[in-house]
Parts: C-alpha cells; structure tokens; sequence
C-alpha cells in the first residue's frame, strides 16, 4: 500500500532537520512548515533566500533517497 502524502508528513515530519537550516526562517517556523521533500515548495514563498541547504544530513532525505537541494524553494 502507498503510503499518502499526509502519512509520510506524519511518520517523517519530526525528523525533517529543516528547522536547524540556515535558510529556515521566522515565517516558516511560524507556520510550521517543513519535510518539504514530501509537502512541496514552502507554501506563501515563505523562504525567499537561499542561505544553505541541509538536505545532505537529513535522515529523512537519505531515507527517501533525496538527492536534490532547496526543497522549500522548488517543487523538485
Ligand atoms: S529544504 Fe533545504 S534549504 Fe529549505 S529549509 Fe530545508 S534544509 Fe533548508
Ligand atoms: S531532506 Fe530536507 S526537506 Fe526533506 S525532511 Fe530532510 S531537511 Fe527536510
């Protein structure tokens, strides 16, 4: 069975090291946005500038086999 977009958020959420990036900011914190290699892009275009990308060291993202970077930028 596939798992859904919201169960994957669920399961993988709380382990997305989003929040430590440099790119992270108020706006997405304050929205609780993240794990935007499972959501898509930041929603609002909440992160406008690219600072950084922790993609690389996330758990999840190698899990997932996440190769890109900038997921809260781009629906990649
Ligand atoms: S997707 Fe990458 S750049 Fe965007 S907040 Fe997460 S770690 Fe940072
Ligand atoms: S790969 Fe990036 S966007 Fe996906 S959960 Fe990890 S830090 Fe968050």
């Amino acid at each position: 069975m596939t798992e859904s977009k919201s169960d994957l958020m669920m399961k993988y959420g709380p382990n997305c090291i989003c929040p430590k990036c440099p790119s992270y900011n108020k706006c997405a914190q304050f929205r609780s946005q993240r794990a935007f290699c499972i959501a898509g892009k930041s929603p609002s275009d909440c992160i406008k500038n690219e600072k950084g990308c922790v993609c690389g060291d996330c758990p999840v993202g190698n899990e997932l086999g996440k190769k890109e970077q900038y997921y809260c930028r781009y629906d990649l």
